[in-house]
């Protein structure tokens, strides 16, 4: 395992990312907690699954890159977005991208253009540096708007199977479609733009971190072996 500092925030704070595996292999993925400040759950389960993994042998032929928290300003500020009040996950540069917010809801501000923000940048220049085959977001269904069940979601139709694969390991039904526009967000870019694999897990906001962890912790090997 290698830590490094893949970028900073708004406000300076270190983004840091631990890699596993050999950067060679095929199998690349990417897993991203903390998009949202709002749901703190997100990035504490990828640092309870960093402990387990640390110190264990890597599975051959996969290397992964996991964020475990992209966006701590907002995490720390207690917000869904940034320290700029961007939502980041409307601001990948997508192809719908869109400059209003949905439903005029400030909540999801998609900053003043695509990728304008450090943290998405940092998500940007990984994507450009290695070939990765998927990525995995995982959130809670902390509502905004929208109450969601939790669930595993997915962009397009090539990110189906996995989608499958992580739902019946953590028993969360699995959906293409999480019922509303999301122009921006990264499941969009990825998966409906690049057609890779983009799988977003939706935690149960409403548990405690270990009670997430031991119910649906193995959506990380599930989503770095496959
Ligand atoms: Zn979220």
């Amino acid at each position: 395992m290698k830590q490094t500092i893949l970028g900073k925030s708004v406000k300076g704070k270190e983004i840091k990312g631990y890699f596993f595996g050999d950067e060679k292999s095929f199998n690349k993925t990417i897993i991203i907690g903390g998009i949202h400040g709002v749901e703190p759950q997100s990035a504490e389960v990828c640092e309870l699954y960093i402990d387990e993994i640390k110190n264990k042998p890597f599975p051959g032929d996969c290397f992964l890159v996991l964020i475990p928290c992209i966006n701590p300003d907002g995490i720390e500020l207690k917000t869904r977005g940034n320290a700029n009040g961007v939502d980041l996950n409307r601001n990948f540069p997508s192809n719908g991208w869109q400059s209003i917010p949905l439903a005029n809801n400030s909540a999801y501000y998609p900053g003043v253009k695509p990728a304008s923000e450090p943290e998405t940048q940092i998500i940007v220049n990984l994507l450009n540096k290695y070939n990765f085959k998927k990525i995995l977001a995982i959130h809670t269904n902390h509502t905004i708007q929208f109450p969601n069940p939790p669930m595993v979601n997915y962009d397009g139709e090539q990110s189906r199977e996995l989608a499958e694969k992580v739902s019946a390991a953590i028993g969360l039904p699995s959906h293409h479609d999480i019922g509303y526009p999301t122009p921006g967000s990264l499941g969009c870019w990825i998966g409906k733009d690049l057609k890779k694999i983009s799988v977003t897990v939706e935690l149960d906001d409403t548990k405690t971190v270990s009670e997430l962890y031991k119910k649906h912790g193995v959506m990380f090997e599930v989503g770095v072996v496959n």
